[in-house]
């Protein structure tokens, strides 16, 4: 039976295993021929849970660091702004950085969060996604690797929220009353 407020299992827990163990696997062969000190940086605080799983997917040498952003992607604000809420604790620099995130909707937070990163100068900077929207994209943002298309519905579970609760799900399921996720559109990225 799914959580309370979930209409609709998007994505059950076994699906998301095989998903993710296909990116370690795909991500692994990347590393393994292009070589580099790997720092995978996860985005919080919705990618903790992603990030878990992933990092014990792939059979690379690797370290492992955090982001924490707010985005204001409100339509008043139509370019999107992101703002540091807490840093990576290290220098980036000639480093090979796998930026982790857990979804990717319009695009705005990884772009500006891609472009904080590249004036860091590491050696290499790839991404990686565990869901993405493509229907509600505004700006083209290159992901690397990435998980799944979803339809444009609000989901939670795997580490996603809907005002902080509901990030403990083993599944991605779909929160009823929220709709598209029109009300998360302001001044968040968690
Ligand atoms: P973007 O800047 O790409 O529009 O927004 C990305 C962020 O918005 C995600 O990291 C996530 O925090 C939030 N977001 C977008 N869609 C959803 C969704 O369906 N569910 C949840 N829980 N958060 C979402």
């Amino acid at each position: 039976m799914p959580e309370k407020g979930i209409t609709k299992i998007l994505i059950p827990e076994q699906e998301i295993q095989t998903i993710v163990k296909s990116l370690g696997r795909e991500i692994t062969r990347h590393y393994r021929k292009n070589g580099g000190e790997l720092l995978v940086v996860g985005l919080l605080k919705g990618s903790f849970v992603f990030m878990a799983d992933l990092i014990r997917s792939i059979e690379y040498p690797l370290m492992v660091d955090f982001l924490a952003v707010s985005s204001y992607t409100d339509a008043t604000v139509s370019s999107g702004e992101v703002t540091i809420k807490m840093d990576i604790g290290e220098s980036i620099q000639g480093k090979s950085i796998l930026l982790v995130e857990d979804i990717v909707d319009t695009g705005y937070t990884f772009q500006k969060v891609i472009r904080l990163l590249e004036k860091r100068q590491p050696a290499s900077l790839k991404t990686c996604a565990f869901l993405s929207k493509p229907s509600r994209r505004e700006v083209d943002v290159p992901i690397d690797f990435f998980g799944r298309d979803i339809p444009d519905e609000f989901v939670c579970g795997y580490g996603l929220d809907y005002a902080q609760k509901y990030r403990n799900l083993p599944y991605i399921g779909v929160l009823g009353a929220v709709g598209s996720g029109k009300p998360l559109r302001v001044a968040t990225h968690e």
